[in-house]
């Protein structure tokens, strides 16, 4: 097995809710190239720093360590817990999930109760329960026998984390959103140690499915003149997608020319045409596969770092996945490999005459 698939495999069977990713920043520092210094923020974000060319533009190069899941709301009298949503779970793809519950004792698993399908109605059957309405079971029976565990309003709940090794280099399960970014980007700082080229900022970010800024806290410190974000792209190549896009899982990495999310934030990325360039001419170069994404509906915290001092010259990049926000996304190894590759080679073309002008 490759080292980037073992690293996605170990990190997507880590619990880390937005806010509480501490384990997936440990678990990482433990896999970075021995004698790179990290250091971890006050808000969480593991950075490292590989000194460059300084008359050359420097980079942040960043990806989410934390995962979407719940909040532990109310403990029933029966021992039943009522949980709010954390970040955009997909309410859909809930129903009779299993669960684990992360207190300072340790993991707890539970499960989200179903009705029992003997009994829904005809109505019942295709009604989707919204988070308030769930209650997840941790077989203990009783309020006192769950607080005795030491589940309390405030535990954070994620959906129990699986990995499912499916044929060729496909992987589902959980919190492939970001773990694959985050796998991807340790296999950079293993290839990146000795860097010619620019200044290169690695970041581990949080709370980017809590409120998208955890990455703006970095960002702000270390003053880049370039922030490239890795995430997931939707693939758009499964019947329910197809009129979304043109973006196939396992064509190769891509790169977002168009982001938005109008729904209260208002925000979105339309990147600097100078980034556009040079990974489109890497790739080529490289011969690497480049697909193309352009999405209304996805946002991710790139959005805000963009905006910090002068202006950062942004660019999402990712990878293919299909199922997102579920508790078996998809992705494929080859996508993410191929995106490492294509990341190291355009780093090295960042050199002091890269223009980010954007006289024409
Ligand atoms: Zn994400």
């Amino acid at each position: 097995m490759t080292r980037l698939r073992q690293n996605l495999i170990d990190l997507m069977l880590i619990p880390g809710l937005s806010g509480h990713e501490a384990r997936v920043a440990a678990a990482i520092r433990a896999r970075l190239p021995a004698g790179l210094p990290t250091r971890i923020d006050r808000l969480g974000n593991l950075i490292a720093t590989i000194p460059g060319n300084p008359d050359a533009p420097s980079v942040m190069l960043f990806t989410h360590m934390d995962q979407l899941g719940f909040i532990v709301r109310k403990v029933e009298p029966d021992g039943l817990i009522r949980v709010e949503r954390l970040g955009g779970v997909a309410e859909r793809a809930l129903a009779a999930q299993a669960v684990l519950l992360c207190t300072p004792h340790g993991d707890i698993p539970g499960i989200i109760q179903t009705k029992a399908h003997h009994s829904t109605t005809p109505d019942e059957k295709y009604k989707v329960l919204p988070t308030p309405d769930l209650r997840i079971d941790t077989g203990h029976g009783s309020k006192a026998a769950v607080e005795a565990a030491g589940i309390r309003i405030g535990t954070p709940v994620v959906l129990r984390p699986q990995v499912v090794e499916l044929a060729g280099n496909r992987i589902a399960g959980t919190a492939v959103d970001d773990r694959a970014g985050c796998a991807t980007l340790i296999e950079v700082a293993e290839r990146l140690t000795a860097n010619a080229g620019p200044t290169v900022h690695l970041v581990w970010s949080v709370l980017e499915e809590f409120n998208l800024r955890g990455a703006v806290v970095a960002a702000q410190n270390l003053h880049p003149d370039i922030a490239l974000q890795i995430d997931l792209m939707l693939a758009t190549d499964t019947p329910d997608m197809a009129d979304r896009g043109e973006m196939t899982l396992g064509g190769g990495p891509g790169i977002s020319l168009y982001s938005f999310h109008g729904r209260g934030t208002l925000n979105g990325v339309i990147p600097h045409p100078a980034l556009v360039r040079l990974f489109e001419d890497t790739a080529t170069a490289q011969g690497i596969p480049l697909q193309r994404s352009a999405q209304t509906g996805v946002l991710t915290d790139l959005s805000y770092v963009q905006l910090l001092g002068d202006g950062v010259a942004a660019l999402d990049i990712g990878f293919p996945m299909r199922h997102s926000h579920s508790a078996l996304e998809c992705c494929d190894t080859g996508d993410l490999q191929a995106l490492a590759a294509l990341i190291l080679s355009v780093l090295a073309a960042i050199t002091p005459g890269f223009s980010l002008s954007r006289e024409v």
